[in-house]
């Protein structure tokens, strides 16, 4: 059923269900004596002569060394920390419908369009999960708020922080078509429909029920453009991640893997 005039396989790419592999990398950081405390907001960083104490909800916690990977308030972290991120990090919602479980049928694996490099955002796409539901989407407009996964979330905090970021401007003025377009598709089901006809003629309104949404912490730099490539800030004993994008989830276990080596050399760990 889908449009295209070629298509890639790609062998190594996969769909799972993330919450099981959350659980799982969980499970095997606790057998090997590790400990993930989850509600526990880190509040305050403080850096001692050979320590370094995160504040947090539950208390305090003191570390050799320290691996920032706060998603959507690394760059908040980071100057927790006491460093510059260099970027501020702008939250932008990514809005999904579900195909009707009747029209599943039409989506067998992964449809998405070919990217435009001159945006960090894919552009919406149809994704079957393990359950056999297919997603469709997402979008990508400006959230209002960093955990922003509503219309109705508003943060005056964060809307006040990104509106007073030159960076925000710059990037508004670069990109003021593209994002009035996207909130177009955001209040309006049928543009949304049509960005989708481009990969598969045959859904229309009827065959769409609104679905979940996430929200992207994409970094933007003074100058207004997006990164679009992981951004690490190494500062003594403290790593930061600060931009990590698509596809970071599926690609944990390497990413993982290279900021340990990374944490090794540049934090001076054994
Ligand atoms: C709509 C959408 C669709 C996506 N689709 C895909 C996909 O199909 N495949 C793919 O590979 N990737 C996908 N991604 C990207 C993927 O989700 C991210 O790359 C990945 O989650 C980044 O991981 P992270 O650990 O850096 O940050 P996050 O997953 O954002 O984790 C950051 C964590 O830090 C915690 N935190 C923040 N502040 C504090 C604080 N003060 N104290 C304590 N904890 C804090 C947060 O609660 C959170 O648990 C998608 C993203 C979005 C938004």
């Amino acid at each position: 059923h889908a449009n295209g005039v070629r298509a890639l396989v790609v062998p190594s790419t996969g769909v799972t269900d993330y919450a099981k592999v959350c659980e799982k990398y969980a499970e095997l950081i606790s057998s090997r004596g590790g400990t993930v405390r989850t509600s526990t907001v880190a509040t305050g960083i403080r850096r001692l002569a050979n320590e370094i104490v995160v504040e947090t909800s539950q208390g305090a916690f003191s570390a050799g060394a320290l691996i920032n990977c706060a998603g959507l308030f690394s760059d908040r972290i980071s100057r927790m920390a006491g460093d510059d991120p260099g970027v501020m990090i702008v939250p932008f919602r990514g809005e999904y419908y579900d195909l009707t479980p009747e029209r599943a049928s039409l989506v067998r694996a992964l449809i998405y369009p070919v990217p435009d490099p001159r945006f960090p955002f894919l552009g919406v796409h149809f994704t079957r999960r393990v359950t056999g539901k297919v997603d469709a989407g997402p979008n990508a407009v400006f959230a209002l708020a960093r955990e922003g996964y509503r219309h109705s979330d508003i943060s005056v905090r964060d809307l006040a922080a990104s509106l007073a970021f030159p960076g925000f401007w710059r990037m508004a003025r670069q990109h003021w078509r593209n994002g009035i377009e996207e909130y177009r598709r955001s209040l309006s089901k049928p543009m949304f429909v049509r960005a989708l006809q481009r990969l598969l003629p045959e859904i229309g309104e009827g065959d769409l029920i609104p679905g979940g949404s996430g929200v992207r912490a994409q970094a933007v730099r003074p100058d207004g453009t997006l990164v679009d490539d992981f951004q690490f800030v190494a500062s003594g004993k403290v790593l930061h991640v600060l931009n990590v994008p698509s596809p970071a989830a599926t690609a944990s276990l390497v990413i993982g893997k290279t900021i340990v080596q990374m944490a090794a050399d540049s934090l001076e760990l054994s």
